[in-house]
């Protein structure tokens, strides 16, 4: 059965796409750590990442580099903080948060919902950023 990134990805289930490419697809997290919390995802079905291969590994990370760009210039924030937890959800995905303390990324807080205007706001401001 499909994950629900993969349904996500293939637009069955809708979200709030930052970026995509063929192979690779970026959206806000439902219930960010922070504002502007992206969750990026290898098309292609794998639960762990560290089991893509390496051309597959080296290919997602450089494009969650260039989402990581987008997100630092759409929303303001010192850093961007990038993790992998993978607990929830058996698709390979990489987090990006935009930090202002360390406290930003701590998975242990209650996380936020947000208003859907919000979010669509969000998420139409890193998407133009995104190269
Ligand atoms: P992890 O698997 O890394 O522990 O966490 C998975 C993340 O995916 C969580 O932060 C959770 O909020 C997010 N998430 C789970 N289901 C959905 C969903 O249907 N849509 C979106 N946009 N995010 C989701």
């Amino acid at each position: 059965m499909a994950t629900i990134f993969s349904r996500i990805a293939a637009g069955e289930i809708p979200s709030y796409k930052v970026a995509e490419d063929d192979r690779f697809f970026a959206f806000l997290d439902i219930n960010p750590v922070a504002p502007g919390h992206v969750l990026v995802i290898p098309k292609h079905e794998e639960s762990y990442i560290f089991n893509l291969d390496d051309e597959e590994y080296a290919a997602f990370t450089l494009f969650a580099k260039r989402v990581a760009a987008a997100l630092e210039k759409a929303m303001p924030c010192k850093r961007i903080g990038v993790c992998v937890i993978g607990l929830e959800v058996p698709h390979a995905h990489i987090h990006l948060v935009p930090l202002n303390s360390e406290a930003d990324m701590d998975f242990r807080k209650p996380k936020l919902t947000l208003p859907d205007e919000q979010m669509k706001e969000i998420a139409s401001r890193i998407a133009a950023e995104f190269k």
